[in-house]
């Protein structure tokens, strides 16, 4: 925690392969309208009662999610609008730039700095190499806190932006017929949207009114039979799919 981190890009690319992005409505906007493909990752967390205010990583849960039910059970689920790409990013040109430098995602402009406050950045857990964090770079993380201004800001904006866009990711839920999530921790449920629906949905969330969007009852999706069994036992809906071969439009990403 107490230890100085020094950072420079080398322009290397090697982030720029076989990612999930999670973007702005905004920003998932824009990479469908340039030819990308984005999916919605979402997860649940059982939400029996409020936690104490003073529980900083729970209010950041809380936060980043919105209420609903499962059953019986109160719960929170988290969306994510992810843009996904095997493979290099179809942005990314053959000298290792980006072709879209300009209008980038804010992730973009973050990485290798972690969005999730409660994360540590690891230098060892990162696609850049060795002399990207030479000692004679300037100082990129200070005792926890990222202190090169351009990520900084970067970074809250993304936090401040994912909190603000959390009913809106509601209704894309509810305009979608979207309603199944993985237990939070033990994966995603990742749900494939056709892009003209997906930027349909995205061009009415300004404007359609919660209530009218839908219901917003959720199904969990577990492998676990014991998760399954508690999640039941406490009066969660628990989706009877068989996602054993894991292809089509709703697929489930088991940690
Ligand atoms: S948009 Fe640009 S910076 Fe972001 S992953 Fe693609 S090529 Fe890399
Ligand atoms: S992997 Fe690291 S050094 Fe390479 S382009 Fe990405 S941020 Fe820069």
């Amino acid at each position: 925690m107490n230890k100085t981190v020094h950072f420079s890009c080398t322009q290397c690319g090697k982030c720029c392969h076989n990612l999930r992005l999670p973007l702005s409505l905004g920003e998932a906007t824009e990479w469908l309208r340039r030819g990308g493909d984005v999916q919605l990752f979402c997860e649940a967390i059982p939400w029996p009662q409020e936690p104490d205010p003073g529980n900083l990583h729970a209010q950041h849960k809380r936060g980043r999610s919105f209420s609903a039910n499962s059953g019986d059970l109160p719960i929170r689920v988290v969306v994510s609008v992810v843009a996904s790409f095997d493979g290099p990013c179809p942005h990314l040109l053959p000298d290792m730039r980006c072709g879209a430098y300009e209008v980038r995602p804010l992730v973009c402009r973050i990485y290798p700095a972690e969005v999730n406050p409660f994360i540590e950045l690891a230098p060892a857990f990162k696609a850049c190499p060795s002399d990207a964090w030479a000692t004679y770079h300037p100082a990129f993380l200070v005792a926890g806190q990222v202190v090169d201004t351009v990520t900084a800001l970067a970074s809250e904006k993304f936090r401040v932006n994912d909190f603000r866009e959390v009913s809106k990711r509601a209704k894309l839920c509810a305009l979608l017929r979207i309603s199944t999530a993985s237990l939070a921790n033990e994966g995603f449920v990742i749900h494939s949207i056709d892009g003209e629906a997906m930027l349909d949905a995205l061009s009415r969330v300004d404007t359609v009114l919660a209530e009218d969007a839908g219901a917003s009852d959720w199904d969990f999706v577990t492998s676990r039979a014991a998760t399954r069994g508690t999640l039941l036992e406490i009066g969660a809906r628990v989706s009877d799919l068989d996602f054993t071969s894991n292809k089509g439009p709703m697929q489930y990403l088991a940690f």
